[in-house]
């Protein structure tokens, strides 16, 4: 039998402290967690304000919006319409600038980038998938959900491209063009497409508008996947409360402010919230 001396069994236990020291001064959660959380925010907006045209006609499609997205969780936006929920949207994902006010996406302020570092943070750092699938028709759904990297001349990680291809479930269809796929499937491949690059964070507009309730319902299913499994970042916009449903948090909008700001609700909450919101003030 094999006998462990005191001084083997100290090196040991000194190799392992020193270890798990280094673990926690460089992981991600000791560098930027939130006392008590335990997470970081990934995407923090402060005071923003956008206003559409001048003088009279001015519309102020945010009138003053603070968020703060926290990493691994699902946030739907929701609000009636022209609450400016593609505004916030659009502002929060570097699409768009705002009047007033500062985004950070990952630690870096986007709101002071220059267009070329902030094509190249969006192409880092920002997934995004859009109500009308958005995938280029003469390319294979293969092609279409690399496409991220092969504009950063990035190679794909090929265990991460197999899981992402078998999480949406596309494995057979990895030869065909958009037009020979359902809707439910080019989502799919929209949603294989945002996830390749592993983004900080993942911004759905309206994900299953353009879907019939079950196959937008695998949609949702796969968004929610990869929070769970990923620890991806989404945040969605939707009117659809049966959408908003699998977020872990709910906020609306009204008129260009955060009118109510909810952990996890139930369908008919959110259906209610959103009757109450249409009612003009
Ligand atoms: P939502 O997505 O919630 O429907 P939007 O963010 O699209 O709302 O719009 C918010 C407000 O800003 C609306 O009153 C809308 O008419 C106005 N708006 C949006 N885009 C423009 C634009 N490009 N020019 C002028 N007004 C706009
Ligand atoms: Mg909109």
């Amino acid at each position: 039998m094999r006998t462990t001396t005191v001084s083997e069994r100290e090196r040991h236990e000194q190799a392992s402290e020193t270890l798990a020291r280094l673990e926690r001064e460089f992981t991600g959660e000791s560098l930027f967690a939130q006392p008590g959380t335990g997470r970081r925010e990934v995407v923090v907006a402060r005071d923003l304000t956008r206003v559409y045209g001048k003088g009279d006609a001015a519309v102020h499609a945010l009138a003053g919006v603070d968020i703060d997205i926290t990493e691994g969780r699902l946030t739907a936006i929701m609000g009636p319409s022209g609450s400016g929920k593609s505004t916030l949207m659009h502002i929060l994902a570097g699409l768009d600038q705002p009047t007033g006010g500062r985004v950070s996406i990952d630690g870096v302020e986007i709101t002071r980038l220059k267009e070329k570092k902030l094509t190249q943070l969006r192409r880092d750092k920002i997934g995004f998938i859009f109500q009308s699938f958005n995938l280029l028709a003469t390319l294979t759904a293969d092609e279409n959900i690399v496409l991220p990297l092969s504009l950063a001349r990035r190679r794909a990680d090929e265990a991460w491209r197999r899981t992402v291809i078998e999480a949406v479930g596309l494995q057979d269809r990895l030869t065909h063009r958009p037009a020979e796929l359902s809707g439910g499937q080019q989502q799919r491949v929209a949603v294989a497409r945002a996830l390749i690059t592993r983004p900080a964070v993942l911004f759905a507009d309206e994900p299953t508008g353009n879907l019939d309730s079950r196959t937008g319902g695998e949609v949702l299913d796969l968004l929610r996947r990869s929070v769970d499994e990923f620890g991806q970042t989404v945040i969605m916009v939707t009117h659809d409360a049966n959408a908003a449903s699998i977020a872990d948090r709910v906020v609306f909008l009204k008129d260009g402010r955060i009118e109510l700001d909810e952990d996890r609700m139930t369908r008919d909450a959110i259906y209610d919230t959103i009757k109450n919101l249409e009612v003009p003030r």
